[in-house]
Parts: structure tokens; sequence; C-alpha cells
């Protein structure tokens, strides 16, 4: 058996859809460096997860480091992250800064607390990108995260954009990549609970509490009215994702 032990059906689909993508795209190669952008939730430790077991199916070498920076609602909250990194071999920086709370303070002039904050976090993980050299950045959106931002964007900012699951950054020397992007946040969730991940909730005040989830609820009205069209949706933009990402390949 191999030394992940006996996979469920959700962690099945986890790999596999992970790799799925990851081949379509080719998304990395021999020597790849990449970090794994880390929040805690469940999305993010899957995707830890799932890259650990894809490393070692691959028939070429890529290195891992986990990445985390704590926004500061609780300087503790990241102690559990620390521990699974160490006691599963592997690499992690794990910094505390005070992004949440500047984002709710004066200091930030835009109304969104989420868009200062994701925008001080993404910087300083690009940051940790050119300090540990690496060449890769991966972070954990879902297929269900895919769906959102169409919608958002489409309704709030009149584009049509998805998410991409590979695009380069600084003139290709980062690649920033989605390797969950077709994976549905159900087989998420359960995969995070049958490996016994130690997630932590965000108890951040914007947390719930933006655009993202009134967009999230109004689908899923939508969805309850009519089931069928959940699925639909979807399909459809994952083969349209999918289709832009392999022509840009
Ligand atoms: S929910 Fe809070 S921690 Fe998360 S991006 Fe928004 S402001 Fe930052």
């Amino acid at each position: 058996m191999a030394k992940w032990g006996k996979l469920s059906y959700a962690q099945k689909k986890c790999v596999s859809t992970v790799g799925m993508l990851m081949q379509k795209t080719e998304m990395v190669k021999e020597g790849s460096r990449i970090g794994i952008a880390v929040s805690g939730g469940v999305d993010s430790f899957v995707l830890i997860r799932t890259m650990l077991i894809r490393q070692a199916i691959l028939p070429f070498n890529i290195e891992l480091i986990v990445l985390h920076v704590n926004p500061g609602f609780e300087p503790e909250s990241h102690s559990p992250l620390t521990k699974w990194c160490s006691e599963n071999g592997v690499a992690s920086h794990i910094e505390l800064t005070q992004y949440g709370p500047r984002a709710h303070s004066p200091e930030n002039k835009n109304k969104s607390a989420c868009f200062y904050c994701s925008r001080l976090r993404r910087k300083r993980l690009f940051e940790l990108c050119e300090q540990y050299d690496l060449t890769h950045l991966a972070l954990g959106h879902t297929a269900d995260d895919l769906v959102i931002t169409f919608h958002m964007n489409m309704m709030q900012n009149g584009r049509i954009q998805g998410l991409s699951a590979s695009e380069p950054f600084f003139k290709g020397k980062l690649q920033l990549i989605r390797p969950t992007l077709m994976l549905e946040k159900k087989y998420i969730k359960a995969a995070a609970r049958q490996w016994e991940l130690p997630v932590w909730a965000n108890n951040c005040p914007s947390n719930d509490n933006t655009k993202r989830s009134e967009t999230l609820q109004w689908l899923e009205e939508e969805w309850r009215r009519n089931p069928r069209t959940r699925n639909n949706t979807f399909n459809a933009l994952r083969r349209w994702q999918l289709d832009l990402n392999m022509k840009t390949t």
C-alpha cells in the first residue's frame, strides 16, 4: 500500500482531479519549487495534503514549502499548522502580521477590508517567493471559487473573467497556480475530515460578510429553486476555464 494509506472516495477525487489539471495545463516541471499559500481553512489544508501525494506520484522532482501569513486576529491560531508541518516533514514559513486589524483601521481608505488585507497578504507572499527562490505559488481556490468569482465579475464589474489555473507573474519569473480549481468544495470538506486535518476558523469580523458570501447566497437560492442548474453551472464554467488555460499552455 502507498505510504499515504488507503484513500476514501473524496480523497481519491482530490488527488485525481488535481492530477488531471496539473497534467492538462503542464502546471509544474522537473525542479519546480512551489510555495503553498495556506490560510488554515479546509481548502488550503487539503491543497497541501494533495500536493504531497502528487509530489510522491510525479515521475520528476518538485519541492514544496508551506507559506502562512497570519492576518493577526489570533497570534497563536497557526500553531496546529506548525505542528502538522513538522510531523509530516514539510518545510514551512509561518509569520504573524497585523494585516487584518490594519485593514479594519483608518489606515485603510478603501471601503473593502478584504481587498486591502488580501493585497497586503499577496504582496508578502510574492516577497517570500523571491526570498526562497520559488518558481510557483500555489493557491487553494476551488471550483466553487471559480463559479462565485465568475458571477461577481460579470454582475459587479461587467466583465467575463474567471480564475486562471496557471498564470505568469513578473515576466514569467513566478507562476501562480491553482491546482484545486476543478475540485468542488464538498469533496474537499469530506477529505479534510477524513484526513483529520487540523483546520481552524477565521475569526475576522469580515469573514462571511463580504460580496463573495452575498453572491454565494444568491446562487444557492437559485440552485435550491432549480437544482439542475447547479451542476450545469459548475460543468460549464470548469470546461470554459480549462479550455482557456489549455489554449495558453
Ligand atoms: S476575511 Fe478578514 S482576514 Fe480574510 S481577507 Fe477579509 S479582512 Fe483579511
